[in-house]
């Protein structure tokens, strides 16, 4: 027999959404509400579900569902206050997990529970349920995964997951699997069809994916616009972003103080000018990054701002260089501010870096 050739890895683009994520915490800090319909929110009259248990999902409960209504769908339940701290203290841990299992690291968080990966395995739907089980194991979580060529396939997929199989799952469809199953969505599965554009949809006779793909294309701009039409088709046929992006880092690192008394002196301002550059260098080196260009803002007793700024060639962090600088830009800001008292005193560095030499391609 002929040997089959050793598969070869390949990347695919996974999106974890956590299940039920508050009412999941709830359930995790407190084993008495395991397998019971944890709702949470308040029980006030006006009271609405903010999130619930998949228990309470079961039984027809959704969020937004006013608390009332949702009681009486349930034989039992449990009501839980939110904590939104300790939401986001999960929330932050699923995602340094999730990092810890990324190619480069790279995560790209689009809410407190969910989030985009890549990982190249030659077994991708073993590879994510690794990450499922790691998220397990660590956070004591269950999140559902949808893992695909592109963006869009990895949602659309997790939200799949979430449906028929239940929370802690993996679904993974290659292309032309997933090409195949897409074509069985409704239309307005697809990201940009809200309900408007999908009743315009139906009432050209456009109810699918697969209708997308096949539309005469003028009457699909005539329907739903240029712009809406081509995004719709390129997204019927899986044409999206399969990019990870993470969250932009921080773009400047600052420090300002209100003085009780205002300012009156070119030494006192220079003085609390240079102060405030030695609180952004400590922030510069905590964060191991340079910055080429000092800014000071000084506002002041009748609240006009006036700032002033300075690039240098190279990234430095070094408090003193900064405090001399400061100095300099207080001085000149406070002549434009026509030597009025200063209430104000702030200083932020900006293009930042994470080397110290010069930018080449600036
Ligand atoms: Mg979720």
């Amino acid at each position: 027999m002929p040997e089959s050739p050793a598969p070869r890895p390949r990347r695919v683009v996974l999106h974890a959404d956590v299940d039920s994520m508050f009412a999941q915490v709830h359930q995790r800090d407190d084993p008495t509400l395991v397998g019971q319909a944890v709702l949470v929110g308040g029980t006030g009259p006006r009271s609405v579900v903010a999130a619930a248990s998949v228990e309470a999902k079961r039984e027809g409960v959704r969020s937004a569902m006013p608390m009332s209504t949702a009681v009486r769908m349930l034989p039992s339940y449990v009501i839980a206050a939110p904590d939104h701290q300790r939401y986001r203290r999960a929330g932050a841990h699923v995602m340094a997990v999730l990092e810890a299992h990324a190619d480069d690291g790279l995560v790209e968080q689009v809410s407190i529970d969910e989030a985009y990966l890549a990982v190249t395995s030659v077994d991708p739907e073993r590879a994510a349920q690794r990450v499922v089980d790691a998220v397990v194991a660590e956070v004591g979580l269950t999140i559902s995964v949808g893992a695909a060529s592109t963006k869009l396939g990895a949602k659309l997929l997790s939200g799949h997951t979430k449906r028929v199989l239940g929370p802690g799952s993996v679904t993974w469809m290659d292309d032309p699997e997933l090409l195949a199953w897409m074509a069985t969505l409704p239309a307005r599965a697809l990201p940009g069809c809200g309900p408007v554009t999908a009743a315009a949809l139906h009432d050209a006779g456009i109810e699918t994916v697969a209708d997308l793909r096949t539309v005469d294309r003028v009457l699909l701009r005539r329907v739903v616009g240029k712009a809406a039409g081509a995004a719709l088709v390129a997204a019927a046929h899986n044409h999206a972003s399969s990019t990870i992006d993470p969250p932009s880092e921080r773009k400047q690192v600052s420090h300002e103080r209100t003085f009780t008394s205002d300012l009156a002196t070119a030494a006192s301002i220079g003085d609390a000018a240079a102060s405030a550059a030695e609180a952004v260098a400590g922030q510069l080196d905590r964060a191991g990054r340079y910055a080429r260009t000092a800014t000071v803002k000084l506002r002041t007793a009748g609240f006009d701002d006036r700032s002033r700024s300075r690039t240098i060639a190279a990234g430095t962090r070094d408090a003193e260089v900064l405090g001399a600088l400061a100095r300099e830009l207080a001085a000149e800001a406070w002549e434009a501010a026509g030597e009025e008292p200063i209430r104000l005193v702030g200083f932020s560095a900006s293009n930042l870096s994470d080397v110290e030499q010069p930018t080449l391609f600036a």
